[in-house]
């Protein structure tokens, strides 16, 4: 029944810019599927991405409106779900400052993501100067030796290891309770977060006495992993991307470059498509997949014919999507979207921050 109240799911993305088919195939069409099944506030996690990267701030606002407008130009649907930008609601913060205060910080150092990823943007950021990382690690080593700890927590002694980024977990607890989310939509390897935001939740109500907060359950979604052009998976890191709206041009340029089965250098001769990323498209965007590897494996197509026909379907979907996304882009809608949103999304939030603030003793 349409007036039936349904289940809250709450989910948000970090606003990397433009999508390409990894999200769309990986995340996105997650969303879409959800977005008519459940209550969804679907945000754009900015704050998020300063806790790791406040050195490339300027790129935020930018990248926020175009990942938008590629959510609206594929499908996710304002009138169906609610749309907004996580700094315009401020009751994340606000929330996310109270879970804090009965946080254990051993729960957030124990997270395996933080040291990890932090591992990650030394090694980033030391890319290419083998010299001065090592000069950074002595002076790290010293100083992580001389305070009595590991020294194999280098990273954890940078100075890229900011509250913000250790307290991430805190934030994102505030992001789903303040809207008392059913469920938060994740794969299995994700639940160890979601896990904190549970403990979270019992944390503060046992403390305070209460039963405001309710803990999520994770919605176990599964994703279609698309490779990018050079057989790794497809990342903007990596450089190996095909974007959602990408330019014809550039589409059928990138089909080209595609990694294929190096055996099968002329047409007739045998190939092997398990492992081919032309044939791993071809399982998403053709419907006669099987036969396209059929005729692989026999030799009745090379590899130019194969990527030709892969280039006229996916022209196809992208097309459509491309020029959805123009109109979109040129009504100036995303702004629309984004106030009308904050504004649904604040009269949720405001309310059950005010009943935080209550159940802490504030008010
Ligand atoms: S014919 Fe197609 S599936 Fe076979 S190796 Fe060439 S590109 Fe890949």
């Amino acid at each position: 029944m349409d007036n039936e109240k349904k289940p809250v799911v709450v989910s948000g993305a970090r606003p990397t810019g433009r999508l390409h088919l990894g999200n769309y195939w990986g995340t996105m069409k997650n969303w879409l599927a959800l977005q008519d099944k459940y209550d969804c506030y679907f945000f754009v996690a900015d704050w998020h991405a300063l806790t790791t990267g406040a050195d490339k701030s300027e790129t935020i606002a930018g990248n926020s409106r175009d990942m938008v407008l590629d959510w609206l130009a594929m499908g996710l649907d304002p009138v169906k779900a609610v749309f907004f930008r996580q700094s315009d609601v401020k009751p994340h913060a606000e929330l996310a400052l109270l879970l804090g205060m009965v946080t254990p910080i051993s729960w957030l150092l124990r997270n395996p993501t933080f040291k990890d990823q932090l591992q990650e943007l030394y090694k980033a950021k030391y890319k290419g100067q083998e010299d001065k990382m090592k000069k950074a690690e002595g002076v790290t080593k010293q100083l992580a030796e001389a305070h009595g700890h590991d020294a194999d927590e280098l990273a954890l002694h940078s100075d890229m290891a900011v509250l913000g980024f250790l307290g991430y977990p805190v934030l994102q607890a505030a992001d789903v309770l303040l809207y008392d989310a059913k469920f938060v939509p994740i794969g299995k390897d994700q639940l160890p977060h979601l896990e904190i935001s549970r403990d979270i939740a019992r944390r503060f109500n046992h403390t305070f006495g209460t039963s405001l907060l309710c803990e999520p359950e994770p919605l176990f979604t599964s994703a279609t992993l698309v490779p990018g052009i050079d057989g790794r998976k497809m990342s903007k890191s990596y450089g190996n991307t095909i974007a959602l709206g990408e330019d014809a041009k550039s589409l059928e340029t990138k089909i080209k470059k595609m990694y294929t089965d190096p055996l099968k250098v002329k047409a007739d001769d045998p190939g092997h498509p398990e492992g081919c990323v032309v044939c791993a498209f071809h399982k998403l965007y053709n419907q006669d997949w099987k036969a396209q590897e059929d005729a692989c494996r026999t030799g009745k197509t090379g590899c130019g014919g194969c990527k030709k026909l892969l280039t006229e379907l996916m022209e196809k979907e992208i097309g459509v999507f491309r020029a959805r996304r123009a109109e979109l882009e040129a009504s100036g809608k995303v702004d629309e979207v984004l106030a009308a949103g904050a504004v649904r999304a604040r009269a949720v939030a405001d309310k059950k921050m005010a009943a935080a603030s209550k159940a802490a003793g504030l008010i």
